[in-house]
């Protein structure tokens, strides 16, 4: 099966703010983001959402706490036996 090592807890994902440089934090999955508010997203980003997710990519949702600005990052899902 393949997981994606940042939803299971075997590795940590840092990333810095390109606006302010302050460590952005994981705020989710992409998916789960798409749940949360799709009555707000456009259905064809919805889908593409799924259609990554379904690939051995898991996309996460990243968010800078000082300036609030946001963006997504593709992990790639290992195998595990
Ligand atoms: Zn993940
Ligand atoms: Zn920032």
């Amino acid at each position: 099966m393949s997981v994606c090592p940042i939803c299971n807890g075997l590795a940590t994902f840092h990333k810095y703010c390109p606006l302010c440089g302050h460590q952005m934090q994981n705020a989710g999955v992409i998916h789960d983001f798409y749940d949360n508010y799709s009555a707000y997203l456009d259905q064809e980003i919805y889908e593409d959402g799924y259609r990554l997710n379904d690939h051995a990519i898991c996309v996460h949702l990243m968010n800078c706490p000082n300036c609030h600005y946001d963006t997504n990052i593709s992990i790639q899902r290992l195998n595990i036996n």
